[in-house]
């Protein structure tokens, strides 16, 4: 069974896939990871974020593990987990320069379908329901207003200690937002035939009791 989650930057996405993920069983695939592993390696590696060959190069030479350890969901690339490290804001600028190169999505696109096959998984991402897996069980678009994206993003920064500016972070949103959805190729977009749920105005829960009320419905 595939469960596919796409939507933009922080509507709850990541929370909800984990969730679901844990609640099911099933395997977790942060797709978002990947591309921001890709970038950050391409950064360290010294390789210009806009030459295509040069970053599919570096997205073929990473080897990537989706672990449930401990209670939680680890993305693994060549055998270590990655945390922190790949969810500064300048990788996060940075996968949305490398995933907007065909070259680097297909090496990418291929290799989630391969583990995505081998397990029921959640797939967490931007295209899922569009390219990845459009005949997939349950598709659903997540989303909330830019506003309110990002006010929860200035709240979890707070509450780790981290300073943060509201219009600082807003703007980040709406300029991620922008590139994500004008590129050409595989742009976020809501699939069809994708549930759209609008999470501006609900808590966790309330989300979380509608999606499991779906996958119910294909399970
Ligand atoms: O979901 P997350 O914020 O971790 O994704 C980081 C960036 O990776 C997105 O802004 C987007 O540019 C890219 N991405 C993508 N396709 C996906 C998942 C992420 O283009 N399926």
């Amino acid at each position: 069974m595939i469960i596919a989650i796409d939507g933009p930057a922080g509507a709850g996405k990541s929370t909800i896939s984990n969730e679901i993920a844990r609640r099911q069983g099933f395997q977790l695939v942060d797709t978002g990871a990947m591309y921001r592993t890709v970038a950050f390696e391409a950064a360290r590696r010294d390789v210009d974020l806009g030459d295509a060959d040069a970053v599919a190069k570096v997205a073929r030479s990473l080897d990537f593990e989706f672990r449930f350890e401990e209670g939680e969901n680890v993305t693994y690339c060549d055998g270590r987990p990655l945390r922190q490290e790949i969810r500064t804001a300048q990788v996060s600028h940075d996968a949305s320069i490398v995933s907007a190169h065909p070259k680097v999505r297909d090496v990418l696109v291929e290799l989630q379908q391969q583990v995505g096959r081998e397990r029921d998984s959640v797939l967490e991402g931007r295209d899922i329901g569009t390219v990845v897996f459009p005949d997939a069980d349950v598709k659903l678009y997540i989303t909330a207003s830019a506003k309110v994206r990002a006010q929860r993003r200035v709240e979890q920064m707070r509450d780790q200690g981290l300073e943060a500016d509201f219009d600082e972070v807003y703007n980040e949103i709406v300029d991620r937002d922008r590139r994500d959805s004008e590129r050409d190729v595989a742009p976020l977009r809501q699939a069809e035939d994708a549930v759209r749920i609008d999470t501006s105005e609900m808590d966790i829960d309330e989300v979380l009791a509608r999606v499991e009320e779906l996958v119910a419905q294909y399970s």
